[in-house]
C-alpha cells in the first residue's frame, strides 16, 4: 500500500470480516413464487424477513452481492437511538404528539435491540457501555446542555453532562469542550449481529439467495413480478431494504435518499495501558461535528476503530485510511505513527429531513434513510416493517406519520454532496 501508515498485511475489507467472513450460502436459483420477497440482506431486510417467515409467510431475501455485503457488516457497531433532530425541532415540524412518538421510536429501538439480542441469544459482543458525545466547540457544549434540559421528562431519556474539567474520566484527549453521556447506548460486533439474524431467518424457514440482483419490479394483479439476475419471481408483497445502495429499480425511493460514503479504519493492537488511558470506560464515542467522527475500542479492547468522512468527494480506502489516522492523531497525539490494519467504507443513506422513513408506496414496503446511524434502528424498523406486511397494528410507528421529502430535480445523483461536505468540514474546523 502507498502509505507506510498501513501495516504490511493491512486489508481493505472490514475488520469484522476477519472473524465473521461473508457467509457461504448454497448457490441455488430463487423459487418461482413466494409470499414476501425482500430486496437487500442487511439488518432491515433480515429483520423484516424474520417477522414474515415466523408469521407463516413464505419469505425470500435476495441480495445483489454476498449476504450482508452492505453497511450492516461494515459499520462501527455503535448503537444509539438514531434520531438526529431534537424533540423541539421535531415538534416544530410535526407537532408535539408526533414528535414525542418519534423520540419514543428511538428509545424503543434502543431497548428492543438489547432485548432481541438477549432473547435470541445472539453471540455478538453486545454491551451497554454508554456513549460519550463530545462537543467540538464551547457553543456546542451549551447546545448539548440545552438539548438535554429540554427533553420531555416523561420519556425517561437518560443523559448527563460532563464538563471539560471532568473529560479525562471519559476520554484521554483535551481536544473537546466536554460533552454528554448517554449511559444506555451500546456497542456490538456488527457482523456477528448480522450473522445471528441471518441464521435465525434460515432456521425460521426463510430463503436467502446471494448474488441475485433485482433488476426490475412490475405490478402484477394484486402482487409483483420481480425480475432478478436469476429469473423471474412472483411475490404477493415486496419489501425494499436497499438503503444506501438504493438504485434505479425503485426510482421513487432513489429520489428521497442521498447515498454518502462513510469511511473507517482499525488500528493495529495497542498496549493495554494506552487503551485504558485513551478510552477508560470503553464507551462508544462521537462528536458534535456536522461531519462527525465516531470511534470506539474493538470488542476485545485491543485496538481503536475510528470512522468519519475525510474528503469532500467519495474516495478510496487507500486514501481515506491515512487521513482518518491523521484525524485520530489530532485527537490523541500519542498515537502518532500508529499503523492501520484495516481500512474500508460503505454507503449510508441520508435524507432531506435527517430522519429515517418507513411505510408503503405504490404497494412496495420500505424502511430506509438511517442517516449513518442505523444499527439498532434498522433492526427495529425492519421488525416493524415485517409486522406492517403481516397487517399487524403494532407495526405502526411515529415515523409512519411523517411524509418522505425529496427536492426538485433530485433523481439520486447527489451532485451537491462534495461542496456541502467541504463547507461543513470547513465550519467544523473553525468551530474546533
Ligand atoms: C463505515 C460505516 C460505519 C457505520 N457506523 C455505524 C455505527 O457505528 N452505528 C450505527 O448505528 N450505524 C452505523 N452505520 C450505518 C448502518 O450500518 C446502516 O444504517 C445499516 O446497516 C443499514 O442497514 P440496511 O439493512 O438498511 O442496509 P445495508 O446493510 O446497506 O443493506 C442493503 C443491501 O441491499 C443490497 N441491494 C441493493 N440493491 C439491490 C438490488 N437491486 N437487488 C438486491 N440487493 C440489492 C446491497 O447489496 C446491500 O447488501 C455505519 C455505516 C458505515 C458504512
Amino acid at each position: 500500500m502507498a502509505s507506510d501508515l498501513f501495516a504490511s498485511d493491512a486489508k481493505l475489507t472490514p475488520y469484522w470480516w476477519d472473524r465473521t467472513p461473508r457467509p457461504a450460502l448454497p448457490d441455488v436459483a430463487p423459487p418461482k413464487a413466494v409470499d414476501v420477497l425482500v430486496v437487500g440482506s442487511g439488518y432491515t431486510g433480515l429483520s423484516a424477513a424474520l417477522q414474515t417467515a415466523r408469521g407463516g409467510r413464505s419469505t425470500l431475501v435476495l441480495d445483489a452481492e454476498d449476504a450482508g455485503w452492505g453497511c450492516s457488516t461494515r459499520n462501527g457497531g455503535q448503537i444509539s437511538t438514531s434520531i438526529k433532530p431534537g424533540y423541539e425541532e421535531l415538534a416544530r415540524r410535526h407537532g408535539p404528539e408526533t414528535a414525542a412518538r418519534i423520540v419514543k421510536d428511538g428509545q424503543n429501538s434502543l431497548a428492543w435491540i438489547g432485548d432481541f439480542v438477549a432473547s435470541e441469544q445472539i453471540d455478538c459482543d453486545f454491551k451497554v457501555v454508554g456513549r460519550f458525545h463530545a462537543a467540538h466547540g464551547p457553543r456546542h457544549y451549551d447546545a448539548l446542555a440545552l438539548r438535554v434540559a429540554n427533553q420531555p421528562k416523561d420519556l425517561g431519556i437518560e443523559a448527563h453532562m460532563v464538563s471539560r474539567a471532568e473529560q479525562r474520566g471519559e476520554l484521554g484527549s483535551d481536544a473537546y469542550h466536554g460533552g454528554v453521556v448517554y449511559p444506555r447506548h451500546a456497542s456490538v460486533d456488527p457482523a456477528r449481529l448480522h450473522q445471528g439474524m441471518l441464521d435465525r431467518v434460515l432456521t425460521s424457514g426463510g430463503g436467502v439467495v446471494a448474488h441475485c440482483r433485482v433488476t426490475a419490479l412490475r405490478r402484477n394483479g394484486g402482487g409483483f413480478e420481480v425480475e432478478t439476475a436469476r429469473g423471474i419471481v412472483s411475490a404477493r408483497n415486496v419489501v425494499v431494504a436497499t438503503n444506501g445502495y438504493t438504485g434505479e429499480v425503485t426510482p421513487w425511493l432513489r429520489r428521497r435518499v442521498i447515498p454518502i460514503g462513510s469511511y473507517i479504519i482499525a488500528t493495529e493492537p495497542l498496549p493495554r495501558e494506552t487503551m485504558a488511558r485513551l478510552m477508560p470506560k470503553a464507551r462508544v464515542i462521537s462528536d458534535t461535528r456536522k461531519v462527525v467522527y465516531y470511534y470506539r475500542p474493538s470488542p476485545d479492547g485491543s485496538r481503536i476503530l475510528f470512522g468519519g468522512r475525510v474528503s469532500a468527494d467519495e474516495t478510496d480506502p487507500r486514501v481515506s485510511g491515512p487521513r482518518l489516522q491523521a484525524e485520530m492523531v489530532r485527537l490523541f497525539p500519542e498515537l502518532a505513527g500508529t499503523r492501520i490494519s484495516h481500512s474500508w467504507c460503505g454507503f449510508v443513506a441520508y435524507t432531506f429531513d435527517e430522519l429515517m422513513h418507513v411505510g408503503e408506496q405504490d404497494g412496495l414496503h420500505y424502511a430506509t434513510g438511517y442517516c449513518g446511524s442505523g444499527v439498532g434502528m434498522a433492526c427495529y424498523l425492519g421488525m416493524r416493517l415485517g409486522q406492517q406486511v403481516l397487517g399487524l397494528r403494532e407495526g405502526q410507528t411515529g415515523l409512519n406519520a411523517t411524509s418522505f421529502p425529496t427536492r426538485p430535480f433530485y433523481s439520486g445523483n447527489p451532485w451537491f454532496l462534495a461542496p456541502s461536505v467541504a463547507y461543513y468540514r470547513w465550519r467544523d474546523r473553525i468551530a474546533a
